[in-house]
């Protein structure tokens, strides 16, 4: 099913991430894992895509897996820098024939010390978008969207026309990056709407289940952190059975905020673990109804 279907209404939607092995041995604790998430019938399963290579190759594989073996809605993450365009026109087309109906279209982020933009290479999700819809003009495109601006961003004003021009060009959904204060999230989609980017926005939720993971996490996105969130982290982070228990209440409280003012898509970073996702759906059974 295209997830923009999913998305028509305001029915709430859970959808729930992962990622495909880094190398070809750890494919089958990922399978597992990956049939284990599947089993909680999500709304959709997202894939990432390792930018440049690495996992790439297993992340069609995954997205077929889920839908033709699980029966579960997927799609696919692709990104543009660091692939020539071959690369990224070759990758649509396997989508394609493997019958993949949502792409996620990224940018990537640029390796370090590279020079950007590159020659002959895409330069911005934008680009790529424009790409997939001449290429498969079937497919569902989304696109991501940082309730806290990219960090390479000028500002949030310039980020957002840059997402308009996403939007433009075809880019049917938003998901956003992960942020841990739901105000930050709401503020972020009245000026969404305020520049006239209408397209559903899907709200983007991590579970920090592990100490180590908050500093990776923060790094990775630059998100603020409340001072709620920090205590937890200061009170549980060195019990990893309390952490983790934590982390579910707090991801599973924001969901709720979320639900309760509206916001009715949510996209968990479930990360592979499917006790976790398993966690947050039991705390939510009677408001999915799942
Ligand atoms: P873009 O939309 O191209 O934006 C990147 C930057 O360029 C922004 O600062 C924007 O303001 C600016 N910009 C855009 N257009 C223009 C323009 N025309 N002129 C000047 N500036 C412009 N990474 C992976 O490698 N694999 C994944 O699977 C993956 N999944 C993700 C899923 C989600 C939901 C999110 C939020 C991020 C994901 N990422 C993933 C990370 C993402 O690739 C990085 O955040 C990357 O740095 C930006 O990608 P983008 O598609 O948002 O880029």
């Amino acid at each position: 099913m295209k997830v923009s279907d999913l998305l028509k209404d305001d029915k709430v939607t859970l959808s729930m991430e992962v990622f495909p092995p880094k190398t070809t041995t750890a494919f089958e604790s990922v399978n597992k894992a990956v049939k284990e998430i599947s089993a909680l019938k999500p709304d959709f399963i997202s894939v990432t895509y390792g930018a440049g290579g690495g996992t790439s190759e297993h992340t069609v594989k995954l997205a077929k897996d889920i839908k033709k073996e699980y029966g579960v809605s997927s799609m696919a993450h692709l990104t543009c820098v660091s692939s020539t365009r071959e690369t990224v026109q070759n990758q649509i087309k396997l989508m394609q024939e493997a019958g993949i109906e949502n792409v996620l279209a990224l940018r990537g982020d640029i390796p370090s010390e590279t020079e950007f933009p590159l020659p002959g290479q895409f330069h911005y999700a934008s680009d790529l978008v424009k790409e997939i819809k001449s290429i498969a003009p079937e497919m569902c495109i989304g696109g991501a969207c940082y309730p806290e601006g990219h960090p390479e961003a000028l500002n949030k004003t310039d980020d957002i026309l840059h997402i308009k021009k996403k939007v433009e060009e075809g880019c049917e959904f938003l998901t956003t990056q992960m942020f841990f204060d739901n105000s930050i999230f709401y503020n972020y989609l009245y000026r969404l709407r305020e520049a006239g980017v209408m397209v559903p926005v899907i709200a983007g939720i991590m579970p920090i289940t592990r100490k180590k993971q908050v500093e990776r996490s923060i790094q990775l996105s630059g998100c603020c952190v409340p001072a709620r969130f920090k205590s937890i982290v200061d009170w549980f982070g060195d019990n990893p059975a309390k952490m983790k228990q934590a982390g579910i209440a707090y991801a599973t409280d924001q969901i709720i905020d979320l639900i309760a003012n509206g916001i009715t898509h949510v996209h968990i970073y479930t990360m592979n673990d499917p006790e976790v996702a398993a966690g947050i759906q039991r705390n939510l059974s009677e408001i999915i109804g799942k």
